[in-house]
Parts: C-alpha cells; sequence; structure tokens
C-alpha cells in the first residue's frame, strides 16, 4: 500500500473537550439523538470493532453487542479520559494513532465507527481508504459527517449573511480544521473507497437553543428519531450518519495479528514491557499505561 504525505492532524491532545463540550455545554439533545441513530445502524454482534476519533469514550459504552473495541485517538491524554472512563476491561485496546496512517493489519476488523471526526479532516478520502484497508468484506463501517447542506446554512445563503454556497460538492473550512462537507460528496468518497451505502439516517434536526429551552428533551428526541428515518431521501441537519458495507476484496489477517507496522507494513511484533518492537524493521512502538502509540513525529 503507497503512503500517503501526511495531511495535517486536528490534536486535541490535553483538552477539555468531554468536559466542556458534552457535560457542561447543554448537548444532552445532540448526545440522546446521536445514541438513537447509533442503535438503529450498529451491527447486532460482531468481534471486533475500530472506533476511530474515540475521544474519550463517549460512544464506546454503546457498542456493548461487540466483543472488542479498538479506541484510536490521536490524543493520548483523550485515550487517558477514556481508560479512566470505561475501566480497567479488558474488552477495549487504546491506540494513539494517525488516521491518515493506521497501523492495523488488513481486514482485522469487523465493524467500525467514526463519529464527530471526518469534521477535522483535510483529506477525507485518504482516511476513509485507510479504515477500508483494515476492514474485512462484509463489515459494516458507520460514519458521521457535518453536512454543509444544512438547513441553517441554507437560509443564511438565500439571505445574503453568508457567502459560500451550501449547494457546492466542495468542503467548507470554517475554522481551521474544521470541515463541513456535501452529501454527494461524501457519497462518491464512499463509493470510490470500496463502500456501499445501506441506510442513511439524518441527526439533530432540532439543534437550536430555542427549542431545546421550549421543549421537553424526551419530546425533542422523539421528533428528531421520526425525522431521522427520512435521512435516505434527503439531507438537510447539521449532521448524518451513514452506514456502509465494506466490498471488493481485502486480505484476511490471523485475528492475533492486530497491530502493522506503519514503516514496514509487517505485522509480526515482539511485545516488552514498554514497547511493541516490530521484528521485521526493529522499530520500537510505545507502550504506555496501557496505550498503544503508533504515531510518527
Ligand atoms: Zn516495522
Amino acid at each position: 500500500m503507497t503512503k500517503p504525505e501526511k495531511p495535517p492532524v486536528c490534536d486535541y491532545e490535553g483538552s477539555d473537550y468531554q468536559t466542556v463540550f458534552w457535560e457542561m455545554g447543554d448537548r444532552e439533545y445532540e448526545d440522546q439523538v446521536e445514541a438513537l441513530a447509533l442503535s438503529r445502524l450498529l451491527p447486532k454482534s460482531g468481534n471486533l470493532m475500530l472506533e476511530i476519533g474515540a475521544g474519550a469514550g463517549r460512544n464506546t459504552t454503546r457498542y456493548q453487542a461487540i466483543e472488542k473495541v479498538v479506541l484510536v485517538d490521536y490524543s493520548a491524554t483523550q485515550l487517558q479520559q477514556a481508560q479512566a472512563n470505561l475501566g480497567g476491561d479488558d474488552r477495549y485496546i487504546y491506540v494513539a494513532a494517525d488516521v491518515y496512517r493506521l497501523p492495523f493489519s488488513p481486514g482485522i476488523f469487523d465493524s467500525a465507527t467514526m463519529i464527530r471526526t471526518l469534521h477535522h479532516m483535510a483529506e477525507p478520502q485518504l482516511a476513509l481508504q485507510q479504515i477500508r484497508f483494515a476492514l474485512q468484506p462484509g463489515a459494516t463501517f458507520i460514519l458521521e459527517y457535518a453536512n454543509k447542506q444544512n438547513l441553517k446554512a441554507i437560509l443564511r445563503y438565500l439571505l445574503r449573511r453568508q457567502s459560500w454556497s451550501p449547494f457546492t460538492p466542495e468542503a467548507i473550512e470554517f475554522t481551521e480544521l474544521n470541515f463541513d462537507f456535501h452529501p454527494k460528496s461524501i457519497r462518491h468518497w464512499l463509493k470510490q473507497s470500496d463502500f456501499t451505502i445501506t441506510r442513511q439516517l439524518t441527526v439533530s434536526h432540532f439543534r437550536l437553543g430555542i427549542l431545546k429551552r421550549l421543549i421537553p428533551l424526551d419530546i425533542l428526541v422523539k421528533m428528531d428519531g421520526l425525522a431521522q428515518l427520512t435521512g435516505n431521501w434527503w439531507q438537510f441537519t447539521p449532521s448524518v450518519f451513514v452506514a456502509t458495507s465494506a466490498i471488493g476484496k481485502t486480505p484476511i489477517t490471523p485475528p492475533d495479528k492486530i497491530f502493522r507496522c506503519i514503516i514496514c507494513d509487517q505485522s509480526d511484533f515482539e511485545t516488552t514491557p514498554a514497547a511493541f518492537v516490530c521484528r521485521a524493521c526493529g522499530h520500537e512502538w510505545p507502550l504506555k499505561n496501557g496505550i498503544y502509540d503508533f504515531r510518527l513525529n
């Protein structure tokens, strides 16, 4: 596999995002409608799931039907928060890695999720290709993306309060390394990366402060739950969930060889207390406090 040039990465190292955005930010509505969408799309069972952009593990406990979950984040401090939140369960494997250079053997996972993460990618298609490589044919991949063609952006554009068009295919970078994408572009990139779309759910129809204040949370969540079901027909919400299935061929790796050295592509390692040592090229990948570190500086 050819190694892409390394695009910039949005790094949450040392960030208090989990606390500020989710716990203090009045985002219970967003959290619950995401949980509902996930419950509709997740596979009923599975052996090994790849969770890209796991952060502090907000969604990880929703993957109970899967035997083991590999949590990937670029930030080791986010993974430490996930460890603290999830406890010392050996169902979870923590990996600090760059999505553009994933350290996994081909075809090792039978499912994957990437929620609120593509949002930070300047090269979304490169990331999708990396994920596809790590999946078995037939694996389920659930992707959430931020939709530039949302109702608020359309209204602002029509009222001339916003210069960029929500209808054109290019991504909009509204602050550094924060991108909204057009649904057509996402579908095109998924297809090009050997994913076939099985279902789309539109999520967060009522993400407006005034509605959140006026309407009780459980009713707002139920209303969103109904509106989500129109997601295959049109997408005008700020967030869209896409369930896909991996198609095409991938070599299947024996299940005990999860990792692949991103320098030499081999999957043969020796474990020491402090490192995972590649038997082929000798590179030592640190293993610190239960977190495998496959980042290249
Ligand atoms: Zn190596």
